[in-house]
């Protein structure tokens, strides 16, 4: 884009015309099923604060308590001396919780991905991609400067194809673990044996899934019982299930050493606030401890899938928290979440690019926090707007 104020006009002006325009919606409360946004209520579907603990007393508690001992900023790097026993605790609890021999905090998942793919992937090496998979994992491959082969969603025989192939020594396969915006599930047990057969990175995003699957909700790996020998890197985000921010890579003590010593984006910016760390330890604890979250999240997603089956929307095949119904074009798929809006109900338009051309789509997203009569109403304002799948 060049420095002509006319060339920024004309392409804010494309992006309305074609319904592609983003701004921001401006939230007068906590993270939660009825939030106050623009002035006016709302019943939200669309968080992924999936087993609502971004506004629990408890870690809120734990935040306040460590800021008063920690203050707010870390202040510092991690190898500078911004690394609090918060930290190192939180990195032992997550090395623990996802049998792992070690975790790594980093800032945010994009960061996490950026950093790890970036650390071990060059010019001449080979990523394959799922081509669902998000933009954070997009980017770092194409930072990294190998070259990325991108396989349809979830095909492995192409995968297996691609590799029968591949010339590279050095490949990795990068995954989601749940699809951000599809909320179906990667094959990862085959995956793990593909990247096996080939001595292949393997990382897994379990942004989605961590928290949310598996008996103690250590996510997708968890409940498919695949150990760090089988999916070496696993990457999980604590700004969605857990509720608080950041996120963490998990593996072998050597990869975890290796990082700390080239992970750009692990070395050359600020700690997360050492009471994020502590209320992320809270958070995970009642992760661990209490099931009866993704019991009621799980009861709410049946009711949901039921209740839309009885009123004729096909949904996408997702079994987790992320429900979307496929639209199509953007402009139906915007003018949809209006007519929501106007019933109360926050539920937005996902589109291009974030989503695949022609593709635009209603993600509904649950979390343990919602109520079975919140499930209802949702169920009634589809019904009433004439929602249908395309
Ligand atoms: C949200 C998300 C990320 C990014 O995590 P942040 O902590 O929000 O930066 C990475 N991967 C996937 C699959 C995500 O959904």
């Amino acid at each position: 884009m060049r420095n002509d104020p006319k060339l920024l006009k004309a392409f804010l002006r494309e992006k309305q015309q074609s319904h592609l325009y983003r701004a921001t919606r401006i939230s007068e409360s906590a993270q939660q099923p009825r939030m106050h946004i623009g002035g006016k209520p709302y019943l939200t579907f669309c968080s992924n604060d999936y087993l609502g603990l971004a506004n629990h007393p408890t870690i809120i508690q734990s935040f306040q308590q460590a800021s008063n001992k920690y203050g707010v900023g870390s202040g510092a790097a991690h190898l500078i001396n911004g690394h609090s026993i918060e930290h190192q605790k939180l990195e032992e609890e997550l090395a623990e919780f996802t049998g792992r021999e070690r975790a790594l905090l980093f800032s945010t998942g994009y960061m996490a991905n950026l950093g790890v793919v970036n650390a071990l992937m060059e010019r001449g090496d080979i990523i394959f991609a799922d081509r669902l998979n998000h933009a954070s994992l997009v980017d770092a491959g194409l930072l990294s400067n190998a070259k990325m082969q991108r396989y349809p969603h979830n095909d492995l025989s192409r995968l297996d194809n691609l590799y029968s192939k591949n010339t590279a020594t050095n490949t990795m396969i990068l995954s989601d673990g749940v699809f951000s915006m599809d909320g179906d599930v990667a094959e990862v047990k085959a995956l793990a044996k593909i990247a096996k057969q080939h001595q292949a990175w393997l990382i897994i995003d379990d942004a989605h899934g961590f928290a949310t699957l598996g008996k103690t909700g250590a996510g997708l790996l968890e409940q498919q019982g695949l150990s760090q020998e089988d999916v070496p890197i696993l990457m999980a985000t604590l700004g969605k299930g857990i509720g608080t921010a950041g996120a963490f890579i998990a593996g072998s003590n050597e990869l975890i050493e290796y990082l700390i010593q080239t992970a750009r984006t692990y070395i050359f910016t600020t700690a997360m606030p050492p009471a994020i760390a502590a209320a992320t330890r809270t958070s995970l604890k009642l992760v661990q401890q209490e099931n009866w979250r993704r019991d009621k999240l799980n009861a709410l997603i049946k009711q949901f899938k039921q209740g839309a089956k009885q009123l004729g929307i096909t949904l996408m095949p997702s079994d987790t928290a992320i429900q979307p119904i496929m639209i199509g074009s953007s402009e139906l798929a915007v003018s949809l979440s209006q007519k929501l809006q106007q019933k109360g109900i926050l539920l937005t338009a996902i589109r291009p690019p974030t989503v695949p051309n022609n593709t635009a789509r209603l993600r509904v997203t649950f979390s343990a926090s919602h109520s079975e009569d919140d499930v209802a109403f949702l169920l009634d304002c589809l019904q009433i707007c004439h929602i249908k799948s395309s």
